[in-house]
């Protein structure tokens, strides 16, 4: 400890007045604080999973991103995982006994409708298998403009349907899949409009979205 005390030179006049300094990275430090640079240096990093693209994108919306990562992950709190706690629950939204993330994603017919009503002219061969579905939409082969629509539907039909889903469970209230389908069409028209920064892109995806079906 003496050996290293006495490593570190003492203060001198010339040298300035002391100051308060943030670690951004091992021997870079800046007078300004950064939350992300922060977090990388006290986070555990994992390797890049192959879906993450599918989940984290620059375009997306936080709450859809979290809820489609719950059920990338499968930890949304569907029937096959509450039946261990004792609670049995069968899909609210058909009555197929077993609710499970992979009913409701895509074998459902409810999400089924609105998965391919938003999609069919994106998607043009689409599956109601979970792990079939994620493969597609992780294809390289296809515009950047498709891609970033389908994304943004897949991740607001998880999340509208999880609402739904716990909206008919705990208030009773219902929505058919004709209005839960107009409802994040409308959604995704004004989040669009509303979030893209770059005119031009904001206007290709737009004109592919409202498009789409003619
Ligand atoms: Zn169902």
């Amino acid at each position: 400890m003496i050996t290293r005390i006495n490593s570190v030179p003492p203060p001198v006049e010339e040298a300035g007045s002391d100051c308060l300094l943030w670690r951004h990275r091992e021997n870079d430090y800046k007078a300004w604080f950064s939350s992300k640079n922060t977090w990388n240096q006290i986070r555990r990093q994992g390797d890049t999973v192959e879906w993450s693209k599918l989940i984290w994108f620059s375009h997306t919306v936080p709450r859809d991103s979290f809820i489609a990562w719950l059920a990338i992950r499968n930890r949304l709190s569907t029937g096959d995982h509450t039946q261990i706690w004792g609670e049995h629950q069968s899909c609210r939204l058909c009555g197929e006994p077993n609710e499970s993330r992979d009913h409701l994603f895509f074998v459902c017919p409810y999400s089924y409708t609105i998965w391919t009503e938003l999609t069919s002219s994106l998607l043009p061969r689409p599956n109601p298998d979970w792990g079939i579905t994620v493969t597609m939409l992780l294809s390289p082969r296809r515009s950047n403009t498709d891609s970033c629509l389908l994304r943004l539907s897949f991740q607001a039909v998880i999340h509208s349907v999880w609402r739904e889903r716990n909206s008919r469970k705990h208030t009773g209230v219902y929505r058919t899949a004709q209005q839960l389908t107009r409802f994040i069409d409308k959604t995704i028209r004004n989040r669009s409009s509303l979030r893209y920064k770059s005119a031009e892109k904001c206007s290709a995806l737009m004109i592919r979205w409202m498009g789409r079906n003619e």
